[in-house]
């Protein structure tokens, strides 16, 4: 019989993103002896990194760290967490818990700061909605509205730069809030960081096409009792822990209408060393951006420093794309497809998507495109949305012995470092009247406020085989159909 499972119980999680990791790494450390993470990448080899082959959502270059989240406190509380543990993360390093290729100078986590803008003359009501919200936590000091002068100032005299963009010099307000307390996190280096930890607490890890990848759920009577690798094995569990990203609605039906697999789109622009742009859109110079967050298809941009190989990414969310294909059971689901590379030598992105981006680096970073640097990689990372953009974790109705560790929604990846702690308080069933634990139980839609609109399907003006792509500034476009 399903239960909550015991220290020596065996638990299988399937997936190492931030999920499958940061719930490997705490049940670990909480002592449970027969944790064990399958995935079908081979994440020692392929390092988290796009250009080794990886394509999960977490295996990037870089993500977003930031406190905002309007009237969402539980996530504000959740985030202020997390940013303690990448403090802390970065000490573990320079005092020498540094994962194979790593080094005591890398870092995981850099406090550039973190500013929502926005085209309009006003703060919106999201950013103010933030502001009362943080200061209620007592942490309004962190939070420095552009449009206020006196908290410009403080912004300037921390060493923030709020004029990024130049504005100033071109004429145009810079209205928005800098979150002092963000930054990024260096994808690829903290998930190694994380898989390096979880295994010295004891955590195990089966990676590969076969050995690692699920085929299967293995059933005892009603009871999910474990899984069934591509190898053809059986590997029995008292918990099975399905954490498979954008993956994981196929994988598990059940979440129709609360989660699906939607892309994001992203352009990397090359900066040449140099180049004074590499300086000025440098970490200590320029904090991650996002603009218009809240805008519709227009809008939902937002970027980072660049990297140390120059790699300048900006991406966009303004439209969440699908790729629907029908399932065995008949049903249309949305399934990732992260390479679309026929017939091109790079990766091609929605050509709105693009044309976003370049109106935007057209306007705000001009230099840019005078200077002719082009893009150097387009890619579509997929997402887990849920309707209402809450994580999904908690047990599946119906198959006892089943969980799933889901729906990051775009907002996870900050909380790689804590959110397996929450995931094992769930499963040890601690702190369940906690707000955000309740926001990420098993739900339908109806049963909170939806912002997201699920499952349209093929005829649906977002499903990727309705839209044309393309890979360059300048380049051409190319329908989808042609490519595949
Ligand atoms: C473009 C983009 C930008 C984002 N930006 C941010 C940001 O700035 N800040 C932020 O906090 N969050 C951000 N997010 C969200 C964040 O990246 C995700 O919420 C998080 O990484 C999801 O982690 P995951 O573990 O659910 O999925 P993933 O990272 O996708 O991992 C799923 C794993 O499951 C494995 N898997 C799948 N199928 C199988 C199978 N059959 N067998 C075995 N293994 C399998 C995959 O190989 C993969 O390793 C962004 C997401 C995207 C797509």
């Amino acid at each position: 019989m399903a239960g909550r499972p015991r220290k020596d119980d065996s638990i299988v999680i399937v997936g190492a993103g931030i999920f499958g990791l940061s719930t490997a790494l705490h049940l670990a450390r909480r002592g449970y002896r027969n944790v064990t993470v399958f995935d079908r990448q081979d994440y020692d080899t392929g390092l988290y990194s796009y250009h080794n082959g990886c394509d999960a959502a977490s295996a990037d270059l870089n993500k977003i760290i930031r406190s905002a989240y309007g009237t969402q406190t539980e996530y504000q509380e959740l985030s202020f967490e997390a940013i303690k543990h990448w403090h802390a993360w970065n000490e573990e390093l320079a005092n020498g818990n540094v994962p194979p290729g790593m080094s005591s100078t890398d870092k995981v986590f850099y406090n550039s700061g973190a500013i929502s803008i926005n085209s309009g003359e006003v703060l919106p009501p999201f950013e103010q909605a933030t502001i009362e919200a943080m200061t209620k936590l007592g942490h309004g000091d962190t939070q420095l509205a552009t449009t206020d002068p006196k908290q410009a100032t403080a912004a300037q005299k921390l060493g923030f730069n709020i004029d990024q963009f130049n504005a100033q010099a071109r004429g145009k307000p810079t209205v928005g809030v800098l979150d002092t307390s963000g930054g990024f996190a260096v994808a690829d280096k903290a998930c190694r960081f994380a898989l390096h930890k979880a295994r010295a607490y004891g955590a195990k890890f089966v990676f590969g096409p076969t050995v690692g990848a699920f085929d299967s759920l293995v059933h005892a009577g009603k009871d999910v009792v474990g899984i069934r690798t591509k190898d053809g094995k059986v590997h029995l569990a008292k918990q099975t822990i399905m954490a498979c990203g954008a993956y994981t609605p196929v994988l598990v039906p059940e979440l129709d209408g609360l989660a699906e697999a939607t892309a994001g789109s992203v352009a990397v622009f090359q900066i040449p060393k140099t180049s004074d742009l590499f300086t000025r859109l440098s970490a200590e110079n320029f904090p991650i951006w996002m603009y218009n967050m809240r805008s519709g298809q227009d809008g939902g941009l937002y970027g980072f420093p660049v990297d140390p190989q120059g790699y300048f990414k900006i991406g966009y969310r303004g439209t969440k794309y699908t790729n629907p294909q029908v399932q065995p059971d008949g049903k249309e689901r949305s399934v990732p497809v992260t390479r679309y590379t026929k017939g091109d030598t790079i990766t091609q992105i929605p050509t709105k998507a693009m044309n976003t981006i370049a109106s935007f680096v057209a306007e705000y970073l001009p230099e840019i495109l005078e200077e002719g640097h082009d893009v150097a990689f387009t890619r579509v990372c997929w997402y887990t949305d849920t309707f209402d953009n809450h994580f999904v974790i908690d047990q599946v109705p119906q198959q006892p012995g089943l969980m799933v560790v889901t729906g990051g929604s775009g907002h996870a990846f900050k909380y790689l470092p804590n959110i397996g702690n929450w995931v094992a308080d769930i499963i040890e069933g601690v702190g369940s009247d906690r707000p955000a634990i309740k926001a990420w139980r098993w739900r339908k839609k109806g049963d909170s406020k939806p912002v997201n609109v699920l499952m349209e399907g093929k005829k649906g003006a977002r499903a990727l085989q309705n839209v044309t792509l393309m890979s360059q500034i300048n380049g051409r476009s190319t329908k989808r159909s042609a490519l595949l």
